[in-house]
């Protein structure tokens, strides 16, 4: 088999290999993918150190071009590359597809933005003076991304950095190389500079690591669990670094007795179980108050029975398997702590066979659950998902708000006071009303408060608050 290599200076490396494994299918191995080591990392980030001032001042019409070809070639391989994702990280075709088209309009969007670079001239408050604001690249930052998105997110941190001139080192997760590596690839023979983007596969204690340990990473933008975003951001303060963390989500679903019930069940059943629950953005926390309660959990149940979880590949399939056995292992232990804390199984909790060797989990749902819970408190991100019954609004908004997290908080309700209440008052970076608290676009800010985001916002025009630095220049007339 083949090995898809690192991507060092320029330069395809690397001959310590890993397998890629397929969730729905443990006999099948995706790829074989290079595992890099220290010296990958920090050979990595002296080319991409030494690439930064030409590209720093590259022209932006070259940076649109090669931003552009690179959204174009994703569009017309999405469903190559939507396969490949769905094969690693186990997500069905049809979200599969979706995310890779998602990947290319963020492609397209950045080549825009990098023709739409502007700063701001204003009159000084002394006489005869000029003063300018402009934004300039940070210089080499880190990506370090998860495996739950595995194209997606490495768009949304790749695209931006090379739009607003800065080199890159990129560390995606172990689990699910391919699609990065299609991607560094597509860029590559787009026409990137040499040293511009590195990639570097392998682990996080090893590659990432060596990351966090490098004074010459201007920055380092994160997605990943609470635990590793401590240590990029400790190990950042130490370096002085610009750092943008997307951590962990518990983000709450509240449904309300004026709720249209079919809309309710929709977006609480999408929020908790597609994609296997396994988004930062899925919600977990179904705060549902008295009047609506038993109907709507009648009626989760019933579309419960309607969700066939099987190979990501298979047509008809609507839950692909949980990534991995330790995210099963995660899964299945919180089940088990659920059911000692006293919320009551109201559907699934049993692992299921399927014709090819797979983390098969059924979607899982417990009611009587309170917010004090363990299931109620941490992220568990699988699908397992709780009803939380609640007196009325206030009571909802305060339980939505009870929660050490911040990234979205949805409301199901056909009342605009409460509607509007909520989105001045929900405590999370996004609200969705009426909708799943996952499913964003791509042109608007990303991100959350509290323990689950640090830094400025990913996406849209946002982003260029992490991937520049703002420089003030005075000019005597
Ligand atoms: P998860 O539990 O979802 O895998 P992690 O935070 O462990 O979340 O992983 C997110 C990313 O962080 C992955 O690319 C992983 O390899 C990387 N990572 C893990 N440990 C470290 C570390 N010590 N330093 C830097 N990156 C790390």
């Amino acid at each position: 088999m083949t090995i898809y290599q690192n991507l060092i200076a320029g330069e395809w490396t690397g001959a310590d290999a890993v397998e890629n494994i397929n969730p729905s299918d443990t006999k099948e191995v995706v790829g074989l993918y290079a595992s890099g080591s220290a010296a990958d990392t920090k050979n990595a980030i002296a080319a991409a150190k030494a690439a930064f001032p030409a590209w720093s001042r590259s022209g932006i019409w070259e940076r649109h071009v090669i931003l552009k070809k690179a959204g174009d070639e994703i569009m017309a391989r999405k469903d190559e590359l939507g396969a490949l994702l769905a094969r690693e990280e186990g997500k069905t075709l049809p979200e599969a597809i979706g995310e890779t088209i998602r990947a290319s309009q963020i492609f397209e969007f950045f080549a825009g933005e990098a023709l739409r670079l502007a700063g701001e001239v204003v009159p000084s408050v002394r006489p005869n003076i000029g003063v300018e604001i402009t934004r300039e690249p940070l210089g080499v930052i880190g990506i370090i991304t998860p495996w739950n998105f595995p194209i997606a997110i490495p768009a949304w941190k790749i695209a931006p950095a090379l739009c607003y001139g800065n080199t890159i080192v990129f560390k995606p997760a172990e689990l699910v190389p391919g699609c990065s590596w299609a991607i560094v690839d597509i860029l590559h023979r787009a026409g990137l500079p040499k040293g511009v983007l590195n990639l570097v596969m392998g682990k996080g204690s090893i590659v990432g690591q060596t990351m966090l340990d490098s004074p010459d990473l201007a920055g380092i933008t994160f997605t990943g669990s609470v635990g590793t975003g401590k240590r990029v951001a400790v190990s950042s303060i130490e370096h002085n670094r610009k750092i943008q963390l997307e951590m962990g989500g518990k983000n709450p679903m509240v449904i309300l007795d004026d709720a249209d019930l079919s809309v309710a069940v929709e977006a609480a059943a999408n929020s908790a179980f597609f994609s296997t629950g396994q988004r930062c953005t899925a919600s977990s926390r179904l705060i549902v108050t008295e009047g609506i309660h038993d109907r709507f959990v009648a009626a989760m149940t019933e579309k419960l029975k309607t969700l066939n979880v099987d190979h990501a590949l298979k047509t008809g399939t609507h839950i692909g398997p949980v990534v991995d056995e330790r995210q099963l292992k995660t899964d299945t232990d919180y089940i088990e702590i659920g059911k000692k804390e006293g919320a009551k199984l109201a559907f699934g909790g049993e692992l299921i066979a399927r014709d090819t060797p797979g983390f098969y989990l059924q979607p899982t749902l417990f009611t009587e659950a309170t917010n004090q819970m363990r299931i109620s408190r941490e992220e568990i991100f699988g699908p397992v998902a709780s009803v939380i019954r609640v007196k009325d609004y206030e009571e909802a908004l305060a339980v939505a708000n009870d929660t050490p997290f911040g990234l979205s908080s949805g409301i199901a309700t056909t009342s605009l006071k409460h509607a509007t209440h909520f989105k001045r008052n929900a405590e999370a970076g996004m609200v969705m009303v009426n909708l799943p608290t996952a499913g964003v676009d791509f042109h608007v800010p990303f991100g959350g408060r509290k323990g689950s985001s640090y830094g400025s916002r990913e996406q849209g025009k946002y982003a260029a608050e992490f991937f520049t630095t703002v420089k003030t220049a005075y000019t005597l007339a």
